[in-house]
């Protein structure tokens, strides 16, 4: 964490959240860069080609770029094939504007991992922790989603499993077996 750390601020019209809101960084000045102020202005006419990837399509007309957008472990897979990408330190006017329909609410995001699909940032996520992905790979899917959505965010066990229409039980065993294998059965 540095100095430039911002928080996010969740938008008035984000749809339901469980769990509280995610906290990470973006580059600084990002507020006032050309990139979030096109993704603000501009419509996407692209969409998904797959679970992980979406064409995006400014209305600009620059032209059409493919972008990795999905969550796996607690973090976010984002990625472009344009050159502002780079330049940008990972947040092109693409990106930029993937995120920004998130956030609203306009797209959803699929996690790899669970299957889970997102309408909004989720509680867990960690934008800054790429080496985030690979954590949960020894745990099944179930266990995952349990974990992330139970252990690292302010929602109870109850409350999950109400939102997920599931049994307390349920989620619960599927927490603690999360922790066995992540804390090799050892409560923190
Ligand atoms: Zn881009």
């Amino acid at each position: 964490m540095s100095s430039q750390v911002q928080e996010y601020v969740e938008s008035p019209d984000l749809p339901e959240q469980i769990g509280g809101t995610p906290a990470f960084s973006r580059p600084e000045g990002w507020t006032c860069s050309t990139p979030w102020k096109r993704a603000q202005q501009e419509i996407d006419t692209g969409g998904p080609i797959n679970d992980a990837e979406r064409m995006v399509r400014l209305s600009d007309g620059e032209g059409v770029h493919r972008c990795t957008w999905a969550l796996k472990g607690r973090t976010l897979l984002a990625e472009c094939d344009c050159r502002g990408y780079q330049f940008h330190g990972g947040w092109c006017a693409h990106v930029a504007s993937l995120w920004w329909q998130w956030i609203n609410g306009e797209i959803v995001v699929n996690h790899l991992d669970t299957g889970r699909e997102y309408p909004t940032p989720p509680a867990w996520l960690e934008l800054d922790a790429p080496a985030q992905k690979h954590v949960f790979e020894d745990l099944t899917p179930a266990e995952t989603d349990a974990y992330l959505s139970v252990e690292l965010t302010d929602a109870g066990v109850r409350e999950w499993a109400r939102h997920t229409d599931r049994s307390p039980g349920t989620v619960g065993n599927q927490l603690r077996s999360a922790k066995d294998t992540l804390y090799g059965g050892v409560e923190r």
